[in-house]
């Protein structure tokens, strides 16, 4: 299998592995060189889930906020990512280890995001006709997986619909490997961090 070592420079290429609560943000982040307060946090705390260094992670959000200044960003962006790190911040506990990723049950019962918000679980916050426009540029475009999953949807069956199109995402290699030589593999998703090493290693 392949290693896995996100940097500074690879999250847009690692991104076809991400899951649409994590696509779509860097989708947006790419688009806007800027997101919000909650969706960063969502974003931060995926990346450093999937091994992304403090360091690496500041690099990360200084380019893609490139409309800003050097001293917007290290006055007013900076510290929170080191406190998602847990490399400053008051309580104790977290010193060196900072906070854990949001697990989609998380991520699916916060409040909906407002105008201009991006955080959240797509299959919940889009309007179906978006949510479906963003899966086919995920590359979903089988019209029986498409309107299956507009039903879960309409059933708020939601983290079901991720896995679906994980499923579709994955056809191939899935049908060449028996689920059980990937760990965990037939059990459902229920983190972004767990779709994004389950793809990663199944495409590697
Ligand atoms: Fe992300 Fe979970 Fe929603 Fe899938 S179900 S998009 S992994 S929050």
């Amino acid at each position: 299998p392949g290693t896995l070592q996100p940097h500074a420079n690879n999250i847009p290429q690692l991104a076809q592995h991400f899951p649409a609560c994590m696509g779509q943000l860097q989708t947006r982040l790419a688009r806007d060189h800027h997101l919000k307060h909650f969706a960063r946090l969502q974003y931060t705390l995926f990346l450093k889930g999937i091994g992304l260094s403090l360091q690496d992670c500041i690099v990360f959000w200084r380019r893609s906020f490139s409309l800003m200044t050097d001293e917007k960003f290290e006055k007013e962006y900076k510290y929170n990512i080191r406190h998602v790190y847990g490399d400053v911040g008051g309580d104790s506990n977290r010193r060196g280890k900072g906070y854990s990723a949001y697990s989609c049950q998380k991520i699916l019962t916060e409040p909906l995001p407002s105008a201009g918000q991006a955080h959240g679980c797509p299959y919940r916050t889009f309007s179906i006709d978006n949510l479906l426009e963003s899966l086919r540029s995920m590359g979903v475009h089988d019209r029986e997986v498409l309107k299956t999953i507009r039903e879960d949807v309409g059933r708020q069956r939601y983290h079901i619909a991720c896995n679906r199109v994980f499923e579709y995402q994955h056809k191939a290699e899935l049908d060449g490997k028996p689920g059980q030589e990937i760990p965990g593999l037939k059990e459902t998703i229920v983190h972004p961090n767990d779709y994004f090493k389950k793809s990663f290693l199944l495409k590697h």
